[in-house]
Formats: C-alpha cells, structure tokens, sequence
C-alpha cells in the first residue's frame, strides 16, 4: 500500500518503506504520518536465521512481541458541540494534542467560546515525551511528570562520557491531558469527534468542514493537528530533516544502566564490531541510545537517528537497536509498549501571516536541532491564547496577522534559522564527527547548553553561543564546522537578511 505524503496541503502517493540495505544510507524517502506497524520480513520468525549470529536473532526476537497496552482511553463525559443549532464559536481548535488543548483551555479560562475537534479527543497521548524538569518547572507542571532522573548521561565513545547535572524527567501524559481536559471542561470547552477536512474563510468566520457532514463556524480557527499539518498553508518546497526512532517501553531480565541517571545519548558503537555493514552504515549516519531506566527491569529504550535527510529506515533502526540491546546483555521479557517516532526537523516556516492560526508541530515548532517541542508549545500556549482573546472582534484577517505576529516574531523567527543552521551542520556530520560536536558542546557552561536545547537563547547569544562552542571544540571539530558548516552559515545569513517583518 502507497503511503501518504502530506505536502503543501495535498496528499501524494509515496513508495512504501524502503527495507535496508547494503548501500551506506537506507533511508525513508520522506514523512509518513501514521506509519503503519507491519514488521519487516527480516523480522519473521523463519527470517530469523539470516542475521549473523544465533545471538543477534535470539536478541532480535524481541521486535515479534506485541506490545501489550495500546491506545489508552480516559473516561471523560465531554460535552458535545451542538451540531443541530450550529452556534458560531468564538474559537475552533482542529486537534486535541498537547498543544491545541493548551490554547483550548487558556482562551476558554477568558470566558470564549471553544470547541475541540479531534478523531480521538478521550484517547491517551501516545507519545513517550521527555523533558527537562526545569522546563516543566517554569510552567508549574511538575506533578504532570511520573518519573525522574537527578541527572543524564552522554557516552560520547567507549573512553569518554559525560554526566549532565540537569534533572530530566518523563511526560505524566494521562495526567497532563486529564488535567487539560479537566480545565476545558469546567470552561464549557464543547467537543466534536472527528476530523476536519477542510475550512471555507468568510469575512468575519470561518466554517470548517468535518468528515462527519458536520460544518462548525467560528471566528478564530486553530490547527493543531501536528505533523499532518491539516489547513495551515505552506508556499516553500518541504525539506525538512527527519528524526526516526523506534522505542520500546519493556520488561527486562536487567539492565547496566544507572537508575538515577537517564542516558540522553549514547553514541557507542562497540555493539557493531562483529556486524561490517551495519558498522559502516552508523560511521556515515549515526544512531544512538536513548533510555529512562525505571527501575531495575522495566526501561525505556530508544534508538534515535538524530537528523538525517531523507530519514533513516525504521528497519535499519531497529537493526542497529538488537545488536545494541545483545551487546550490552539486555534481554527484553516483555513489550508494553513501542513507539516509531518520524519528526520533521526544520525545514520553512508555514506562510506568515495566513487566515488559519497555528500551534505546535503544525506551524515549524520543533526545535530543528533536537527535535523536541513540548516543553516549547505548551510555554507558547499562552501566547497564543492570550492574543486571540485580545484581538478577536477585528476582521477574520487582521486578527490572525496579529496572532502570528505574537507566535512568531523576529527575535524567534531568528532563533529558528540558527537552530536550522545547527541542524545542517549536524546533517553532515558521520558519527566521529558527531562524537567531537557534542563532547564540544556538553563541555559548555551550562546557561549555553541549557539555553540552547530548551529555546531560551536569541541571536545575540546565540552568536555567543557559537563562538564559545568553536573555542571549546577540538581542532579537528573546528576545521570540520569551518569545511562543512560554511554553506549552512551562508544560507542562514542569507535567509535572516531576506527575513523582515511583515
Ligand atoms: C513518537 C514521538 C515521540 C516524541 N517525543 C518527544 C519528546 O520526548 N519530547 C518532546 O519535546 N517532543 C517529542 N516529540 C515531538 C512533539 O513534541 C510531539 O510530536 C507532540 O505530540 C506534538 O504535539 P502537537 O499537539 O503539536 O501534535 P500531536 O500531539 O500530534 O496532536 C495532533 C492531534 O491532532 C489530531 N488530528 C490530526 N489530524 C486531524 C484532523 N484532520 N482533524 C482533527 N484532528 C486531527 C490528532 O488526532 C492528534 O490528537 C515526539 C514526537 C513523536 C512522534
């Protein structure tokens, strides 16, 4: 089956998967929204025997488990948007994500009216999401976290790793959608189960157009919808990076891992020394380790291809992952859950200002150096919500270019050309090149990395930031940012003199 490319707003049929291969990068040919969990011939039970050792297929036989616990529902009673008598709301929101709930409920605390569109609105976020706990802190979300660590560790090769003194933590994701539902719902958010297909603009609403039959009017439209990016225009060719990643959240016989450090990245790669190929495959586009041990037999366990354009092949991930688990002695007794995670990095900014408002994966938030953005849209929330309510009663058009302009202003729109820049420097680099920028940029003061992964640098700093970095970095590193990070610097020059306020 074809899988479905969303670009520019049309859907394009795509080439399945592609399997690995011998060639240096198997890679997918671009984002699939909703990958499909077929596991790959290598994988069945008779295909075992073509891995290369007894040990990797016994290890590998964990991608056969099925997962036990999917798709979590809460038990919420949500109230109905009343189709019959078509009210005109102040404020619709296509998508029930972190992001989309976070403005529904901010906007509905000032007394509007909101509706909440999702295909699933009582179904648990599915995302594993990690976050700095200094980031939850800020917005006073500490009890939406359910674990977490006093510090995280970076092995950066078998002779060197680094410990990071930043707490982390992982996502209470029940909890935090519970406790925005909860909100919505004591502010009379009204809920509409199912999926926009489109939106017609009037000049003072705009109707949105449900899979259902149902037309739902308002005067502000939100598209939260994540990476499907439903009604939010784009005018620029999509060229994002792609983050891949296939994680499991297991039982195990054990583990070596600390239980109060989680390992943000391991880039080790001894595991691969009795596989050529697969070695030779991470020496070019490099994978790592990402777990949250939570105790001392249940882990969560990510190999995570950083950036790469186009993305990895979910297989070659997963690949990697069972030489990784049998190298370092985990055995997996039982898969509660897994996740294939396809983020993309980058890439333009939707078309600013337009009609249709936008929050969260949607309108270019993740961060395109890390991938991460939950901590970011939900700090962002606020901003959003607060300028609809205080433009709304102007026409359609001009409170949606003010909105934006809250959500996207130079100052960040700058940030995120930086942050491109760090992501096309990454996207050349092979794995010793990896290793050198992040023994580089771990060794930062703490305000620069900090600030740099979680948003909070500008450009100002951010030029501090790459000179401290530079300085801090080996010869070797320098000359190869100098070789190989030249063009993206061009082109970030290029674009943030092309940028000006609209
Ligand atoms: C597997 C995975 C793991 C991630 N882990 C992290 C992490 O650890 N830390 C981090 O910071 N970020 C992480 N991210 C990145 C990002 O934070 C998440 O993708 C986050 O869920 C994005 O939030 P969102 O609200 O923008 O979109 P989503 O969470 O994707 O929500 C979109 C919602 O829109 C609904 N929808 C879609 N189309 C329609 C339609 N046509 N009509 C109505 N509703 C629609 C969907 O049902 C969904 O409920 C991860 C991403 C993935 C995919």
């Amino acid at each position: 089956m074809d899988t479905l490319l969303r670009t520019h707003n049309d859907l394009l049929p795509l080439p399945p998967l592609l399997a690995p291969s011998p060639s240096p990068k198997p890679q997918v040919p671009a984002f699939i929204p909703f990958l499909k969990k077929t596991p790959h011939p290598r994988w069945s039970r008779t295909a075992l025997s073509l891995s290369s050792t007894s040990a990797s297929a016994a290890a590998g036989a964990f991608l056969e488990l099925v997962p036990e616990a999917k798709k979590e529902t809460l038990n919420f009673d949500l109230p109905r948007y009343d189709a019959t008598n078509r009210p005109t709301l102040d404020l619709v929101v296509v998508g029930g994500g972190p992001a989309g709930l976070a403005v529904a409920k901010r906007v509905s605390e000032a007394g509007l009216s909101v509706c909440s569109i999702d295909p699933f609105p009582n179904l648990v976020w599915p995302n594993n999401y990690g976050v700095w706990v200094d980031e939850f802190a800020a917005m006073d979300l500490l009890d939406c976290l359910d674990a977490s660590w006093s510090s995280a560790s970076v092995f950066i090769n078998d002779a060197t790793s680094k410990l990071l003194s930043r707490p982390y933590a992982r996502v209470d994701r029940r909890r935090l959608k519970s406790r925005m539902l909860l909100a919505c719902l004591s502010n009379g958010v009204r809920f509409h189960q199912s999926k926009v297909l489109n939106v017609v603009h009037e000049d003072s609403r705009s109707i949105l157009f449900c899979s259902d039959g149902t037309a739902i009017p308002a005067s502000v439209v939100l598209d939260a919808t994540g990476f499907s990016r439903c009604l939010i225009r784009y005018d620029k060719p999509y060229n994002p990076g792609y983050q891949v990643a296939y994680g499991i959240l297991a039982e195990v016989e054990e583990h070596p891992f600390e239980l109060d450090q989680m390992v943000f990245m391991d880039w080790r790669d001894s595991h691969l020394k009795l596989r050529p190929e697969l070695k030779r495959r991470n020496a070019a586009s490099p994978t790592f380790l990402y777990a949250m041990p939570f105790s001392s037999n249940r882990i969560f366990l990510e190999e995570t291809s950083l950036v790469a354009r186009p993305g990895l092949a979910i297989e070659d991930i997963q690949e990697r992952m069972v030489e990784r688990l049998r190298h370092l002695g985990i055995q997996i007794k039982r898969i509660e859950e897994d996740e294939r995670c396809v983020i993309p990095m980058g890439g333009p900014l939707p078309v600013l200002p337009q009609r249709v408002l936008g929050i969260g994966g949607t309108a270019g938030m993740v961060h395109p150096s890390t991938g991460y953005m939950v901590a970011r849209t939900l700090a962002a929330a606020p901003i959003v919500a607060d300028a609809i309510v205080r433009y709304l009663g102007g026409s359609g058009e001009e409170v949606s270019a003010k909105v934006w302009k809250d959500l996207w202003p130079i100052e960040r729109r700058r940030q995120r050309e930086f942050f491109c820049f760090g992501m096309d420097v990454l996207l050349r680099l092979d794995l010793e090149g990896t290793r050198r920028f992040f023994d580089a940029f771990f060794g930062l003061e703490a305000r620069y990395w900090h600030g740099f992964l979680s948003s909070r640098l500008f450009l100002p700093e951010l030029v501090r930031f790459g000179f401290s970095l530079f300085g801090n970095a080996s010869n070797t590193c320098r000359l190869e940012i100098m070789a190989k990070g030249t063009i993206p610097l061009v082109n970030m020059m290029n674009n943030l003199l092309k940028d000006v306020e609209y």
